[in-house]
């Protein structure tokens, strides 16, 4: 079984938070109430999701869903970024 990923940290201490509460505010974007799990840290924050663009495009496309769609230089920069984090959490985790 793989370890999953937090989706937010904590921006004081970066242990992960766990979503207490979440409201859509339109097909696109989502706030959330985050919860910090540090017992320590305690910091409660809200967070946006935002949708904001298509990286491959839907088989089943809504009429009302106007995003832009990624380049591909996009793409790869975004995949790099992501790759760099995640070797640096590692990293920090050993
Ligand atoms: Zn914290």
């Amino acid at each position: 079984m793989t370890r999953s990923r937090a989706f937010l940290r904590c921006p004081h201490c970066d242990t992960p938070s766990v979503t207490r509460t979440s409201v859509m505010h339109s097909k696109l974007l989502r706030e959330s109430v985050q919860q910090c799990r540090n017992a320590l840290c305690g910091h409660t924050f809200s967070a946006y999701t935002e949708i904001v663009r298509t990286h491959t495009r839907s088989a089943c496309p809504r009429g009302d869903v106007d995003l832009p769609v990624s380049t591909y230089a996009e793409r790869s920069a975004l995949s790099e970024k992501a790759e760099k984090q995640s070797s640096a959490i590692r990293k920090a985790r050993q």
